[in-house]
Parts: structure tokens; C-alpha cells; sequence
């Protein structure tokens, strides 16, 4: 199938859902791409709980999307919110449900009416000159032709800028 978008972010971590959201915000067309079947990345899939910090040790630095995930979880006895580290290696900690965590993040993304597809890994990269012009994404039998005027990559590992050419 060939699709086209304004935007696409490719990682459905925490970084990716949030950059989709943020992109949805500002009137993009968005399609946020994961390979596995749930959002959240390592939070959700590697359970990294809690998590630390959004806190220095004097106020909150971390606020934003970030922190709308943090409302919505708490709203869905999902998280406590930020509690005092107990052990005081960091100002606050964050613990939270990690199922829950993967349904508002999905739930988010729907309000914000941005497109997903999951189980969609990101197999190769066109380019036109400096920039990514067509990326293919292979799922079991499938295979997508993506354009996109801007692409995101929230892999963690790079994997969209490597494929691409990038240096590192
Ligand atoms: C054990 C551990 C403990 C940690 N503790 C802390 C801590 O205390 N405090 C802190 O701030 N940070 C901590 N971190 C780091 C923090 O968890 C990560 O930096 C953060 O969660 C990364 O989020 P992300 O969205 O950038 O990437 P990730 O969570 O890695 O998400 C990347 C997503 O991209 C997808 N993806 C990858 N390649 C492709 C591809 N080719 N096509 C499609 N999808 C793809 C993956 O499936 C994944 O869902 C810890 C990490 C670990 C592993």
C-alpha cells in the first residue's frame, strides 16, 4: 500500500508518541510507525519503572506532554503521580502501570488524531538528495510505501537515521 503524510514518526516510545502528538497539534497529517505491538518502548516493553526523574532537586523541569501522560495515568489509577525517591538517589519518583501506560498512550494518540500502525518495522529508506523521501515498512506478508514531507526518528537506537546514511 503507498501512503502519504505530512509527518512520520517512526518509534512508538514515549519520545515517539509524544513528537506524534505534538506534530497532530499543530494541524500535520501524522503516522506514527512501531514495530511491536504496544506503545510505550522500553517503559512498557523492558518494564523501566519507575520512572526517573521529572524533578531537580529544587522544582519540576520535565512538564508538557510528558506530564499529560502522567495526568492521564493518574486519572486511571495507573500511577501515583511523582512521589519522593525513598531512597533519595533522584528528587521524585514516577511508578506506574505499564498496561495502562500502553492503553492511554493509545488512547492519547486517538484523541489527538494521529494514525498508528503497529508490528511495522521500518525495513528501508529512499532518499532524494540530503533528505528521506519513501520509507518501507514489512509486517508479516505486508509491505507499506510511506512518503512523508518530514520523518521522526524516535527508534532510541537510531535505527531510521543509520538506514538512511546518516554518520555515527
Ligand atoms: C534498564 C533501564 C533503566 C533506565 N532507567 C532510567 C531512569 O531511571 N531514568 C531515565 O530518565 N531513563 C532511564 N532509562 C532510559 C529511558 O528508559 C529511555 O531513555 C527512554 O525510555 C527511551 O524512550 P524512547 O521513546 O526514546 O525510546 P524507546 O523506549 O527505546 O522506544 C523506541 C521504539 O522504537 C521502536 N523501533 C525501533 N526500531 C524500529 C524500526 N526500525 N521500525 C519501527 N519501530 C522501531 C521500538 O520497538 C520502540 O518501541 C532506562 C533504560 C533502561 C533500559
Amino acid at each position: 500500500m503507498d501512503l502519504v503524510y505530512d509527518v512520520v514518526v517512526v518509534g512508538g516510545g514515549v519520545a515517539g508518541v509524544a513528537a506524534a502528538i505534538a506534530a497532530s497539534r499543530i494541524g500535520a497529517r501524522v503516522l506514527l510507525l512501531e514495530k511491536d505491538m504496544s506503545f510505550g518502548g522500553v517503559l512498557t516493553s523492558a518494564l523501566v519503572n519507575p520512572m526517573m526523574t521529572f524533578h531537580s532537586p529544587a522544582r519540576q523541569v520535565i512538564g508538557g506532554i510528558g506530564q499529560e501522560i502522567i495526568d492521564r495515568l493518574v486519572s486511571v489509577q495507573g500511577s501515583y503521580g511523582h512521589i519522593d525517591d525513598p531512597i533519595g538517589f533522584v528528587k521524585s519518583i514516577t511508578p506506574f502501570d505499564p498496561e495502562k501506560m500502553k492503553s492511554s498512550l493509545i488512547e492519547m494518540l486517538v484523541e489527538e488524531g494521529v494514525d498508528f500502525l503497529f508490528n511495522s518495522l521500518v525495513a528501508s529508506v529512499s532518499r532524494e538528495g540530503d533528505s528521506i523521501s519513501t520509507i518501507t515498512t514489512e509486517s508479516t506478508g505486508e509491505k507499506n510505501r510511506v512518503n512523508a514531507q518530514v520523518f521522526i526518528d524516535s527508534t532510541g537506537g537510531g535505527n531510521l537515521s543509520i538506514r538512511a546514511g546518516a554518520y555515527y
